[in-house]
């Protein structure tokens, strides 16, 4: 019998009102509890995972351990719980209809209709149900995707009405995420788009437990009443969610307005413990109280949208609390930056960061910006892409290999210091076909990223075709680059770095996916550090 409790969280009015970070926030919260909690989020899409879409879709693409490609809310979900999510955390409309088209082909529907129910709805039910399998979980939290009423959700919502059913009383439990939009003209809050939702969802047969109201302004009692009474859920069951200065506030609005409380009542679980959230409120603390300020560039070529870099953005502002400053993070288009113009639009940073990515627009952007970092001491650290860069910029620069390049941007450069992986020349399918997930990097322990990470044998998460072309090692390595991480089993080139710099880090793995408010990420507290003690302000 299953004893995990289910909490399904879905959205009305408007896309973009925060279900992750209500979902993340539930879950730190019940977490804090003692209690052991996942979340998972359904993608109404029919791509079979996010890798294929382009960042001004959704936003960037997040890589579980696993090496699942997977929705950025997913990002928020881990660096909330610090605690790892895999394939099994995301499922799309793509997935579902893949798993049901393949069970046909091998005959498993025994010469049945495939339909969308029950088929599809039974396959989206074992996939939120697999996480509750083995008791690992006490509570798996499922925010679906998309707005209530959307056609294309509609198979998610009947799934989940069909499982309230199934686990039986106090084992699920449904909130809404709605809006309650402010009408400047006339001074007021208004339900009523919050009611229509609410109805939406009853039509499909599911009945909200608890309406989570994002607003501008405080929700009055008689607003909290009057939504009570037409969408009915109990007084206290109406939980305001204003707008907050930082995602990480949220889970202590939430706990404030009961949202824990109220859950744990309807899904009949002791409560008698308090939220510890001791950790949590330190670096807060730490972030909100900084002691002085840096300022990074950032050289991306998705920067006109913020969520394109989430998790690198998240990283500095746990890397910022770490070392008690703030961080602005000033975005700069690769495009935008020449060597003629690089100087004015980079010389007064205090850091630079070039940003992972694909493909040839921008690079010679980044390239300036590399070379700027390297021969003015600014402390750099290029992530993937930015890696590749880095060594190609060397290989031009320094080592002299004039057209040196990587093969993804020119295939005929006389010298491929950065080239398609052999394990990826055969490949021909897009999705999922990357170098993705965890891998293992050995550490120079006499190193600058040595000194950094607490051991030298670590893992980090991957998503990339291309690599160091050892070829070249030697002539680069003798010009003064050294290679401070590879992989031990294959050689692989993971980490380089300037050492008569005062910090130049090249990794070709992606930090930002791993760094936690519990755990911010080695590399990011060492880069931030730096940037202070080198910077103006610190002066
Ligand atoms: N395009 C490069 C590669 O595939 C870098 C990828 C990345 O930055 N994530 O190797």
């Amino acid at each position: 019998m299953d004893s995990t409790k289910y909490i399904f969280v879905t959205g009305g009015v408007s896309s973009s009102l925060g279900k992750g970070i209500i979902a993340a926030s539930l879950a730190k919260l019940l977490q804090a509890r003692g209690f052991a909690v996942t979340i998972q989020k359904l993608d109404p899409y029919i791509n079979v995972d996010p890798g294929t879409l382009n960042p001004y879709e959704h936003g960037e693409c997040y890589v579980t351990d696993d090496g699942a490609e997977t929705d950025l809310d997913l990002g928020h979900y881990e660096r909330f719980l610090n605690h790892p999510t895999s394939q099994a955390n995301n499922v799309t409309t793509g997935r579902i209809y893949q798993s049901v088209i393949e069970k046909e082909r091998r005959g498993e529907f025994l010469g049945k209709t495939v339909q969308v129910i029950p088929h599809i709805t039974n396959e989206i039910k074992e996939r939120i149900q697999h996480l509750g399998q083995d008791g690992r979980y006490d509570i798996v939290i499922t925010e679906i995707g998309g707005t209530v009423g959307d056609i294309e959700s509609l198979p998610y919502i009947e799934a989940v009405r069909q499982l309230k059913w199934e686990l039986g009383r106090h084992n699920s439990l449904f909130i809404h995420l709605t809006l309650i939009p402010y009408l400047a003209a006339a001074g007021e809050l208004k339900t009523k788009p919050t009611q229509h939702s609410v109805k939406t969802l009853m039509e499909s047969g599911i009945q909200a437990d608890v309406l989570v109201c994002r607003t501008e302004h405080e929700l009055s009692d008689d607003l909290r009443t009057k939504l009570a009474l037409f969408c009915n859920v109990e007084k206290e069951a109406v939980i305001q969610s204003i707008d907050a200065k930082t995602i990480y506030d949220v889970p202590n609005l939430m706990l404030g307005e009961g949202l824990d409380e109220i859950a744990l009542k309807k899904l009949d679980l002791k409560k008698d413990q308090k939220p510890d959230l001791v950790q949590w409120n330190e670096f807060l603390s730490r972030h909100k109280n900084p002691k002085g300020s840096v300022t990074i560039g950032l050289i991306g070529k998705y920067v006109e949208l913020q969520d394109s870099y989430k998790s690198i953005l998240e990283s500095f502002i746990h890397a910022g609390a770490a070392n008690e400053v703030s961080v602005s993070v000033i975005s700069i288009h690769s495009e935008h930056l020449t060597a003629e113009n690089v100087a004015s639009e980079v010389g007064h940073l205090d850091g630079l960061l070039v940003a992972p990515g694909f493909g040839e627009r921008g690079i010679e952007g980044k390239i300036s910006a590399v070379a700027y970092a390297r021969t003015h001491n600014i402390p750099f650290l290029g992530i993937c892409l930015g890696m590749q860069m880095a060594v190609i910029e060397y290989a031009r620069n320094v080592v002299g290999l004039d057209g040196a390049n990587s093969t993804e941007m020119d295939v005929d450069t006389p010298h491929p210091v950065i080239d398609l992986m052999e394990a990826q020349k055969t490949i021909k399918d897009k999705g999922g076909t990357m170098r993705l997930g965890s891998w293992a990097c050995s550490v120079v322990p006499d190193s600058n990223v040595g000194s950094i990470y607490p051991t030298t044998q670590i893992q980090e998460r991957h998503r990339h075709r291309y690599e160091f072309n050892d070829d070249y090692r030697s002539k680069i390595e003798a010009a003064g680059m050294r290679i401070t991480g590879v992989n031990p089993d294959t050689g692989l080139v993971e980490i380089v770095e300037i050492p008569n710099h005062p910090w130049f880090v090249g990794v070709q793995y992606h930090p930002e996916y791993k760094s936690t408010v519990a755990n911010p990420h080695p590399l990011f507290v060492g880069f931030v550090g730096k940037a202070f003690e080198l910077s103006k302000n610190n002066k």
